[in-house]
């Protein structure tokens, strides 16, 4: 049954003329649905009068103030018969009966005609309120309270019962927002929340009604998805990561996935989502990846890496951390012009760790800061004692983490040392690594020259392993650089490769800089070095890096 049949050749505006006055003469409430959108596109007086100006609404966020269309939703099953519709309105705090029949659109779109036939409590059975309430309660407690997807347990429910029923290969994929936390700090919570309800979106319009996501918690969200080669997987999560950028903030929102491939249904699907984090936190921090799938082999590497975590504090405390120094050598008279410190770590248990077992994880955590910052206080001290001792003593170099750049304040905790152990600042080199220099120049600058004001002799380690070239070096102060052990090794091996090293190290003297050849291990590298006008050499050439008292002895 056709209700209301609007010509064609009417345009929107007299179309409604036409409505208004077939339906404002009746007395009951009535509104008009798109059928597809769930749209309210008109609504006449009575209805105004009764719900307000609902133009523009979804019917189930009036009717049933639900968030999504009602599972039992009466729209899609409408086809030119009339529907009564039974239910309890919070918005009127009554239980109401509504008449439905299809119509179409005067623009050609199928609409429902709703007229409000009963109102109050009295008409129809209690039951209906009851079940109402009951499906916005478990509604409540499913769904997550700003976004309004479905919650941690309800996606766990979800995911579980999609794995028992459907067929073929899943993936269950977690991701994240990129220092969330700034986005926070830096434009308020609100905004915060106006980005989890985008993602939110984003899932929803990717997703539909299929349930297969949810929030987990602050600004973790997770998806599974069926998938036949693992090249789909990322396909969908560079559409997903492009929606997400597609967005009205002033900000960019980079977002990191992790994927688990299910290939043991038992396995709980919270231990799935555990897996899919622990890819996550692989490739945290690595601008140059987006997603990561899950290993087995991460696993036994977070468990190591809790392992040392651990410990760390108490190894710290108890002086486990061990200073070792490797001379350097100035290779025209091959006298002994400064030392390098470098970190052991004693483990009660696990005996000497090297650092590449530990400063990546204490890069990771922070507690590098802390390290680093002991180890420059045990320079000092040995400065300190040596002076004291009437012995020469040479400057050492220690090495800067790049994260001091970014969360310490090199100055004043260099001020405080120098003025504790009373020593002068021209005693310590400070090594940066070269990659520092591509990750932000103005702000490295501002530290760099604020430090060498002061007397600190500065250092870029690396120099070759990475991109940078003395161009890039050129606008930030430094005194000396320190080639790479691979960038000699790999390059001296060639007659090209040897021009280019001798080429680099004439450029760097000619822009006043002191070169050093780190990992200085043959006879070859010395007389090549020595050919070339590099200053400096340290390596197992000469020496190992070597615990303190052992070289005290070099000293005497
Ligand atoms: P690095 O600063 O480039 O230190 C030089 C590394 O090369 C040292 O490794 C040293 O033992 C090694 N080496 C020296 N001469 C030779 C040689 O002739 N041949 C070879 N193959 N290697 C040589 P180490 O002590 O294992 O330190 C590794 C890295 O760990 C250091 O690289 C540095 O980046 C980091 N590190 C060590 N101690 C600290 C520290 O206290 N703080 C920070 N932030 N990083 C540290
Ligand atoms: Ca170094
Ligand atoms: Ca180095």
């Amino acid at each position: 049954m056709r209700f209301v049949e609007i010509k064609e050749e009417l345009n929107k505006e007299s179309g409604m003329r036409v409505i208004d006055s077939l339906l404002n003469v009746g007395l009951l409430p009535c509104i008009i649905i798109d059928k597809d959108t769930h749209e309210i596109l008109y609504q006449n007086r009575k209805s105004i009068e009764l719900l307000g100006d609902k133009l523009g609404k979804l019917c189930y966020e009036v009717i049933c103030s639900k968030d999504k269309p009602c599972d039992n939703c009466v729209l899609p099953n409408m086809t030119g018969n009339v529907a009564i519709y039974d239910c309890y309105m919070e918005l009127l705090g009554k239980n109401v009966r509504w008449m439905f029949s299809d119509i179409s659109w005067f623009d050609g779109r199928d609409a429902v005609f709703a007229k409000l036939v009963e109102l109050g409590e009295e008409n129809i059975t209690s039951d209906a309120k009851w079940k109402y309430l009951k499906d916005m309660d478990q509604d409540r407690r499913d769904s997550d309270s700003l976004t309004h997807i479905p919650n941690r347990s309800k996606f766990y429910k979800n995911a579980e019962s999609i794995l028992l029923e459907g067929n073929g290969d899943y993936a269950v994929i977690l991701f994240d927002i990129d220092r969330f936390k700034s986005i926070n700090d830096i434009h308020g919570m609100s905004k915060g929340d106006d980005v989890l309800m985008h993602i939110a979106r984003v899932l929803k319009d990717s997703f539909g009604l299929d349930d297969n996501y949810g929030r987990m918690h602050s600004d973790l969200f997770a998806y599974i998805i069926s998938y036949n080669n693992k090249g789909e997987i990322i396909k969908q999560i560079e559409k997903l990561r492009k929606k997400i950028n597609q967005n009205e903030f002033d900000f960019d929102i980079n977002t990191s996935f992790g994927i688990y491939l299910v290939n043991d249904r038992q396995v709980p699907v919270n231990l799935m989502c555990d897996r899919a984090m622990m890819a996550v936190k692989t490739i945290k921090g690595d601008v140059l990846k987006f997603c990561a799938f899950y290993d087995e082999q991460y696993r036994s590497d977070m468990l190591k890496a809790n392992e040392i975590e651990k410990d760390m504090q108490e190894s710290l405390e108890r002086g486990d951390f061990k200073m070792y120094l490797q001379p350097k050598f100035r290779l025209s008279d091959s006298k002994m012009v400064g030392a390098e410190a470098l970190c052991r770590w004693m483990h009660p248990t696990k005996g000497m760790i090297p650092p590449l077992d530990f400063i990546p994880l204490f890069e990771k955590n922070g507690f590098i800061l802390r390290l680093d910052e002991y180890m420059w206080e045990q320079a000092c001290s040995t400065l300190r004692r040596w002076i004291d001792s009437g012995i020469e003593p040479i400057p050492l170099s220690v090495n800067i983490s790049r994260y001091h750049i970014k969360y310490n304040d090199l100055e004043s905790v260099f001020t405080r040392l120098i003025n504790k152990y009373n020593i002068s600042s021209s005693l310590l080199t400070l090594e940066l690594t070269e990659s520092l220099f591509l990750d932000n120049p103005e702000e490295l600058n501002r530290v760099m020259s604020g430090l060498q004001r002061m007397g600190f002799k500065l250092e870029v380690d690396d120099f070759g392993a990475g991109f940078s070239s003395l161009n890039m070096i050129r606008n930030i102060t430094v005194d000396t650089i320190k080639m790479d052990k691979d960038f000699l090794d790999s390059e001296i091996a060639s007659e090209k490769g040897k021009i280019v090293v001798n080429h680099t190290i004439d450029m760097a003297k000619d822009l006043n800089l002191q070169v050093v050849a780190e990992g200085v291990e043959t006879k070859e590298h010395v007389d090549f070095l020595k050919n070339s006008r590099c200053d400096v050499a340290q390596g197992y050439y000469f020496a190992k890096p070597m615990p303190l008292d052992e070289f005290d002895k070099l000293l005497q």
